[in-house]
């Protein structure tokens, strides 16, 4: 057998269920490369082979009938997992075992997919460069010494150094769909309210998405379908059926797009993106016309303000989501000694366990939320946010999908955005608009500037996931995937 973890996960899929592999020779093979590769990647926070390989026998043993039986996964580790570690990257909750599994874990471990581990991230999902973890950076897979994106920059690595086929993210304001661009890898962010929110460690749980990260377009369609779904226990959940992402793909990647059109923001020109971005993105574009597809430019005034007004929104719901560790409920406690009151223990606790780009948003959204300030700074972000959905709803009226580049630069070195927080906030320039809007999103790879990733990115209306599937799938069909230089 070839190596296993070449594969796409569909394939795996298939040859585990015709009985040509077994699942535990699968996640055997995976968890020997996260051996082999992880010291230099460091892509996962924490292994969990014992539970792999139990998983793995379990479903050697019975049933196949799901489409991802015995597929290995990466799950990022702000999601809850049953008595398995999760720490959301900061040192505020090591040691913390979760008593309960998060729904989409839950989907994940009911389709008899096999969990690996959890991957890094930055320290509660607020980064774009995974340099925030509490717990050293992630590397990119195609260049060691480049950041793999944030927050979701383990998940993404793992499936770019081939730990596991597939990962599960989660998209604030552009963490599944950033990462995936700077490692070449396919990144999902459902509709709002498409995924399961309970069971994750919330950050602004008015924009939190979690959504599918693979190494192609088909393999991310499925993984979308087996987490999606209505959650009664998620009160922003939507009740109603999830769109067909996997018929939308295997359309797609017949690479007829007769009829589609895409829109081009007209405000996103000019912004900066470097020329290589902007050349892979162009050429895509060129790509997409010759399979049948229409390019028409759509304004959106306000898209401008999108990243003002995240930084006021996000913020805002996070100094609000992160009260709850106190040093009474979960992981750390500083200071306790017998002689201090709860005030006290609870500023040692979070002093000591929360990283400073944490800090940062905490102190930016109390400011934001106080009383005197609320109307001016969160009230008039909500406003914001809501002519930036006028304005997504206005261009959906003329187009299909709004297209553009996922991000304005391809991995950078380390360091060189850390010391300037807006120069990281940057990286999410053309991803956070749709956050703030609830609709889906997808970067799928485009080709390489400078020998390294370039995203292009696929928006669609809310509820529309099926379309944006479509057109990336397409685009892969013309573009092809593309694989780092062997680690
Ligand atoms: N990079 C953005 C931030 O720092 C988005 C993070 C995310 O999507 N979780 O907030």
């Amino acid at each position: 057998m070839s190596d296993l973890t070449r594969m796409t996960a569909t394939k795996l899929a298939g040859l585990i269920k015709g009985g040509d592999v077994s699942a535990v020779e699968v996640a055997t093979a995976h968890l020997d490369r996260i051996e082999a590769v992880d010291p230099q990647v460091h892509a996962f926070l924490h292994v969990d082979r014992e539970g792999a390989l139990a998983a793995a026998a379990e479903v050697d043993a019975g049933d196949k009938s799901s489409p991802l039986a015995g597929v290995p996964i990466a799950v990022k580790d702000v999601m809850a997992t049953k008595g398995v570690p999760t720490t959301a990257a900061s040192k505020i909750l090591e040691g913390w075992r979760p008593p309960y599994d998060a729904t989409i874990v839950e989907r994940l471990r009911a389709a008899g997919t096999v969990m690996l581990g959890k991957t890094n991230m930055d320290e509660f999902a607020m980064g774009s460069s995974t340099e925030y973890s509490a717990y050293g950076p992630t590397n990119n897979p195609w260049d060691l010494g480049r950041i793999p994106g944030g927050s979701g920059g383990g998940s993404a690595a793992s499936l770019a150094a081939y730990e596991a086929p597939l990962a599960i993210g989660t998209d604030t304001g552009g963490s599944i769909r950033q990462p995936g661009a700077v490692t070449g890898t396919v990144g999902a962010k459902p509709t709002y309210g498409g995924t399961s929110r309970y069971g994750l460690i919330a950050f602004s749980s008015s924009l939190d998405t979690p959504g599918p990260c693979a190494r192609n377009v088909a393999d991310a369609a499925l993984l979308h379908s087996v987490i999606a779904g209505h959650d009664p226990r998620d009160s922003t959940s939507i009740a109603q059926p999830v769109p067909d992402v996997v018929a939308a793909a295997k359309r797609g990647s017949e690479g007829d797009l007769t009829g589609v059109k895409l829109g081009l923001v007209k405000e996103f020109a000019g912004d900066g993106s470097e020329p290589g971005v902007l050349a892979a993105f162009r050429e895509s574009l060129d790509a997409l016309v010759k399979l049948g597809a229409e390019v028409v430019e759509v304004s959106c005034p306000h898209f401008q303000y999108a990243l003002p007004a995240y930084y006021l929104i996000a913020p805002s719901e996070c100094s609000s989501n992160l009260a709850r560790f106190d040093g009474v409920r979960y992981g750390l406690r500083t200071g306790d000694d017998g002689n201090r009151s709860l005030e006290e223990v609870m500023s040692l606790t979070r002093e000591a366990g929360f990283g400073p780009e944490v800090k940062r948003r905490i102190i930016l959204g109390t400011y934001a939320l106080s009383s005197g300030y609320y109307d001016a700074y969160y009230g008039q972000a909500q406003k914001v946010r809501t002519l930036i959905t006028r304005d997504f709803e206005s261009a959906f009226e003329q187009v299909d999908v709004l297209v553009s580049p996922t991000t304005p630069f391809v991995a950078f070195p380390f360091g060189s955005r850390t010391s300037d927080p807006y120069q990281m906030y940057l990286a999410d320039l053309f991803t956070i608009p749709t956050n703030l809007y609830g609709g889906p999103a997808i970067s799928v790879p485009c080709g390489l500037s400078e020998g390294l990733p370039v995203g292009f990115q696929v928006m669609a209306p809310t509820m529309a996931d099926d379309r944006m599937y479509r057109v990336a799938a397409a685009l892969e069909s013309a573009v092809g995937t593309f694989t780092p230089p062997a680690l």
